[in-house]
């Protein structure tokens, strides 16, 4: 049985198997999550060994281990930058959920949680990236075409900073669970 939650909190405090991190090109850290990231995993550990990486793509994902963090490993995925939803975006933001997914199935873990990639700085709309992550998401785990296997991933969790980002996920799940 897999299961989907929403939870309000900081991300770094979750004991799961991976975090995703919503982090920039060249894996260097920043502010938001992914300072606040970096800061709990241990600054100068995480940073060695996003260095050995050599940055990310726009849509991609790279994996490190979560160091310090109750984590076992933090999956970076670099969302978009919203230029106003023509640019790729939608396309750019749906890869960072597929493949992180299927990064967590092919290193077998069971518990993933995802940061709203895009929704701070980036500026994606809030209601346009959660329409793409719970969809990508549901999409993994009902095995839809062109979407890798979830495999060892029984639990999925959208970690929010705040209750307003919560309830958007929220809504978006409920509406899938009454049209099903
Ligand atoms: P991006 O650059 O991809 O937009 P940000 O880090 O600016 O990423 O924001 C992504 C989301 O992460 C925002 O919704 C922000 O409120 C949230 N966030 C910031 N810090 C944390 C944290 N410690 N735990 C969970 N979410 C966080």
């Amino acid at each position: 049985m897999s299961a989907i939650e929403v939870l309000v909190g900081d991300i770094t405090q979750l004991y799961v198997s991976a975090i995703v991190n919503a982090g920039n090109t060249r894996l260097t850290g920043g502010g938001g999550v992914d300072g606040a990231i970096h800061a709990a995993a241990g600054a100068d550990k995480l940073h060695e060994a996003c260095a050995k990486l050599g940055g990310c793509p726009t849509g991609d994902v790279r994996l490190t281990r979560g160091f310090d963090l109750a984590a076992e490993a933090i999956i970076h995925a670099v969302g978009p930058v919203w230029q106003g939803g023509n640019r790729g975006e939608p396309a750019a933001l749906r890869a960072c959920y597929r493949k992180a997914m299927a990064l967590a199935a092919q290193q077998g873990f069971e518990s993933i949680a995802f940061s709203a990639i895009s929704c701070g700085v980036y500026g994606y709309p809030h209601s346009l990236a959660v329409d793409i992550a719970v969809s990508e998401v549901m999409a993994c785990f009902n095995g839809a075409d062109q979407v890798q296997n979830i495999g060892s991933v029984k639990n999925v969790i959208f970690c929010c900073f705040n209750e307003e980002m919560a309830h958007l996920y929220l809504d978006r799940l409920e509406m899938i669970n009454v049209g099903n």
